[in-house]
């Protein structure tokens, strides 16, 4: 089976930034082929020698609050079918919110293996505010990392390959 992972998260936590870093200048991005939806974007990635598509997620409708949850269940559900391993990204300057909660409500109905990665920790002394997201009850391993520098991302992505 492919190796397949999803980046899942509300707005602005730095799922996209964390997919460039991924795909980097490979460059393989799919979403012209026909019958990709237009509102993910798919790109190829390497770790360790292990190769994996990448699913950024996003283009979550804005409006009312019942939308934008029922927008989350459709894309991460999504995800879900179509994902071998799911990235949940959180944003530790934020702290917990609602909308991570619903994330966390949702993703609970997976069996796939769950990597919470607390994003926006950039320095050492903020990677403490990723135990924060502990609250959200999942039982998915919490990595504190920066998708803008890359610190503690090498560990996320060992783990990552290990359930291929
Ligand atoms: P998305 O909506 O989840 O795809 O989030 P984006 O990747 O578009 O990032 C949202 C904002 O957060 C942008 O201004 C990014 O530059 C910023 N950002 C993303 N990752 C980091 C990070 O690791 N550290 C910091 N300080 N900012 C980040
Ligand atoms: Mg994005």
């Amino acid at each position: 089976m492919a190796n397949i992972v999803a980046i899942v998260g509300r707005p602005n936590v730095g799922k996209s930034t964390f997919f460039n870093r991924l795909i980097e200048k490979r460059q393989a991005i799919m979403d012209n082929e026909p019958g990709v939806t237009r509102d993910r974007h798919y790109g190829y990635a390497e770790w360790c020698g292990k190769f994996f598509t990448v699913i950024d997620t996003g283009g979550y409708a804005t409006g009312s609050d019942d939308k934008f949850e029922a927008e989350i269940r459709k894309q991460v559900k999504l995800a879900i079918d179509e994902a071998s391993a799911i990235i949940f990204m959180v944003d530790c300057r934020d702290g917990v919110t609602g909308f991570d909660k619903e994330f966390a409500n949702v993703l609970r109905t997976s069996k796939k293996p769950i990597f919470i990665g607390a994003n926006k920790a950039d320095t050492p002394d903020k990677t403490l505010l990723a135990t924060e997201f502990y609250e959200l009850g999942m039982e998915a391993e919490i990595y504190p990392i920066s998708a803008e520098n890359g610190s503690g991302t090498g560990e996320l992505l060992d783990d990552l390959i290990k359930t291929f």
